[in-house]
């Protein structure tokens, strides 16, 4: 086995594939993934690839294909997501939907989340079968539609209604792989948890009267105020999931600075906030990225209430986003709002839910873990690699419900700050270097080969 390289040949393909796929417009909402799903499957079939294509309605199609193995291994899935959010062309400095290629960058709205990862995902499928790889395991690759709208079109509906074409034990999807500087060089996340979504609306019920007379009626605002008082107010208990303990004890090693922190904050778990306090002092940065990993979060986004400057509202309706970490249920989450709120009135408030399902986690210990590693310690000699909980979602969950070992993991190096290669992210001016592109596909397929023979 030779040592892995940067397979700088698929430079040209790989961009032109993005572009491509950047040119076909899939805003969610609507969608309209289909036509990019399309594209992909002539682009396979090309290729010598059967490929299918599943609507969950019409336009929001998702596209599969499979490079078979002996069945020696377990079969693993490189998933990527269509759609995209929306672009406002006035904010961006290029056309958002043109594919421009400008100072080895290519820009364009779904180019860092997550055409990027589709369009090197292609071509990793696509080598492997070119260089006749000998695969032990099946490798599928998935890209869907509606994950920026929760996925329930997309792999949801793949994983309910065609589970045997698309389910495998592995996943490799987005959500990590973009290495942020330490001490010691590079670290790696790989995401292998991420906390679940509670969008609650409440209603607060009173009854209407003259502003004048405020004592006569029974200001729904004002209870309104006493229900985001405590949930916005509210301190959760500290857990550490099983990734947060990993990735802090491997974050101490990467930087002998912090190593006195992070092993006070593994130990004394329930002294978490007055440690993150201290830390904020120094790296507000990194505490505030570290602070909603360690417990479930409610922040209040939306509120609404009153239609007349003189009449004392009867209702009042806010909407609260509420994280939960992984092994938290929904329910209990439910319950534990309304013990917050018994002293409000639960007879004047009414419960709606938005979007709701739990976190979800994927063990470390395995050997595509143990493969990713490697792999990324050959590329980048003395670099670390650690687990990682996102606090936003991906289509990871219905992968992890069913009972997979999911992996976000993209590598890349970041060519800017990591906070502002954040911003990219559903962002003005999305982009990605072609390095990482290239980067990215020579990781994967190295990683993908090597696991899977
Ligand atoms: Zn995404």
């Amino acid at each position: 086995m030779g040592s892995p390289q940067i397979l700088n040949g698929v430079n040209q393909e790989v961009t032109q594939l993005l572009r491509e796929l950047i040119q076909i417009d899939t805003t969610n909402p609507p969608g309209n993934e289909t036509k990019a799903a399309t594209f992909i499957a002539q682009y396979l079939a090309n290729e010598g690839f059967k490929t299918e294509i599943i609507e969950s309605a019409p336009g929001r199609g998702s596209v599969i294909t499979r490079l078979k193995g002996t069945g020696e291994k377990p079969s693993l899935l490189l998933l990527s997501h269509l759609d995209v959010v929306v672009a406002n062309p006035k904010e961006w400095t290029v056309e958002p939907f043109a594919g421009v290629v400008k100072d080895g960058y290519v820009y364009g709205r779904g180019a860092y989340d997550m055409k990027c990862m589709t369009a090197i995902e292609i071509m990793v499928i696509k080598l492997l079968k070119k260089n006749a790889v000998k695969l032990k395991g099946d490798v599928v690759l998935a890209a869907t539609a509606d994950e920026e709208q929760g996925g329930e079109e997309g792999a949801g509906y793949l994983l309910q209604h065609h589970k045997e074409k698309v389910w495998c034990p592995y996943v490799i999807n987005e959500g990590g792989g973009l290495a942020f500087p330490s001490k010691n060089g590079y670290v790696f996340p790989v995401q292998t948890a991420e906390k679940g979504i509670l969008w609650l609306r409440i209603k607060a019920k009173g009854t209407p009267g003259h502003g004048s007379t405020p004592n006569m009626a029974d200001n729904a605002v004002m209870r309104m105020n006493k229900v985001i008082d405590k949930l916005g107010n509210y301190k959760p208990p500290t857990i550490y999931v099983p990734t947060l303990k990993e990735f802090l004890a491997e974050m101490g090693k990467q930087d002998p600075e912090l190593q006195q922190t992070f092993s006070r904050l593994l130990a004394r778990p329930e002294q978490s906030e007055k440690i993150l306090d201290e830390l904020a002092r120094k790296d507000k940065a990194l505490a505030e990225e570290i602070r909603p990993r360690t417990k479930m979060t409610i922040a209040p986004t939306m509120i609404h209430g009153g239609v007349k400057e003189n009449i004392i509202p009867s209702e009042c309706e806010a909407v609260f986003d509420c994280r939960i970490l992984p092994g938290q249920s929904v329910t209990e989450t439910v319950d534990l709002i309304k013990g917050l709120l018994k002293d409000v009135g639960l007879d004047k408030l009414s419960f709606e839910f938005i979007q709701a399902h739990g976190g979800s986690e994927s063990a470390s210990d395995t050997p595509l873990y143990i493969t990713i590693t490697s792999v990324l310690k050959e590329f980048e000699p003395g670099c670390g690699v650690t687990p990682t909980l996102t606090t936003g979602g991906t289509d990871s969950r219905f992968f992890r419900e069913n009972g997979s070992i999911c992996y976000g993991f993209q590598p890349m190096i970041p060519d800017e700050p990591n906070d502002e290669l954040e911003k990219r992210m559903h962002g003005i001016d999305e982009r990605i270097t072609i390095e990482n592109l290239v980067y990215g596909t020579s990781i994967l397929y190295e990683t993908v080969k090597r696991f899977m023979s």
